[in-house]
């Protein structure tokens, strides 16, 4: 469990590379980081996760800049992710898989917050890292992930031409789409109607307030799908089964 912590701030450090890289289309692995203000290369004793924030005090070295506190946030959420996946899931494939899935929502959160964009490296990447994930564990799971991910594309793009059409308008970013498609391949089709349905609801809700105190601004929906897609992979099997026990009485 320490070690796939220690592991997972590594990935952390570098899922802030990405963040930060992917949606400017920069390589993701040269040039070594850089200070963002005065662009001085950090040493990698500089570098590392967590502790070099604090051990500077969140400021850059040359500079005196103060450097965001959501670089060691994200390491650090990142680190307890992998650590906390051993602890529920054991050492093997679905701790794996929990992590990633987990780390590519962390990152698809952050950029479309940030940017807007979802990176094709989050989400036909983190398809490519499902479908593979699923083939480990044998046909049954490598057809599901493949109807998943089907459902997740065409019902974001239906969606999206339907609100093209009422809207005259993008209604649906073509990252969200792909995204969703990323997504049925690790939840299945249940999971991305049940992904759908609360990615939806937590947007409207938190939207709609602001929509209606004139502060409408553009929806990164790609959060709220993240947010949908990690409570449907955590308990999504427990709502969807009290949802047909539900139905069945009722
Ligand atoms: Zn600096």
């Amino acid at each position: 469990m320490v070690i796939a912590g220690l592991m997972g701030l590594l990935i952390g450090s570098f899922l802030n590379v990405c963040i930060v890289r992917l949606p400017a289309d920069q390589s993701v692995v040269t040039p070594r980081s850089r200070c963002p203000k005065c662009d001085r290369p950090i040493e990698w004793s500089d570098n590392i996760p967590v502790l070099s924030w604090l051990w500077l005090r969140g400021k850059c070295r040359s500079c005196r800049e103060p450097i965001s506190p959501l670089y060691p946030l994200v390491e650090l959420t990142v680190g307890l992710l992998w650590a906390g996946v051993v602890l529920r899931y054991g050492l093997g494939l679905e701790a794996l898989e929990a992590a990633l899935f987990g780390t590519l929502l962390l990152g698809i959160a952050l950029t479309d917050a940030r940017t807007y964009l979802i990176p094709n490296e989050f989400t036909w990447g983190g398809l490519v890292l499902g479908l593979v994930l699923a083939a480990a564990s044998g046909f049954p799971a490598v057809t599901a992930a493949l109807i998943g991910a089907a459902a997740g594309f065409l019902i974001l793009w239906v969606v999206g031409v339907i609100g093209k059409w009422a809207f005259k308008e993008e209604a649906m970013g073509g990252g969200d789409i792909k995204m969703m498609a990323m997504v049925g391949a690790f939840v299945g089709w249940q999971g991305v109607l049940l992904t759908i349905f609360i990615g939806a609801l937590a947007g409207t809700l938190i939207f709609l307030p602001l929509a209606l105190l004139g502060r409408k601004k553009l929806v990164p929906f790609g959060v709220f799908l993240a947010l949908g897609a990690a409570v449907t992979y955590l308990i999504g099997p427990a709502i969807l089964d009290w949802y047909r026990r539900y139905m069945g009485g009722a």
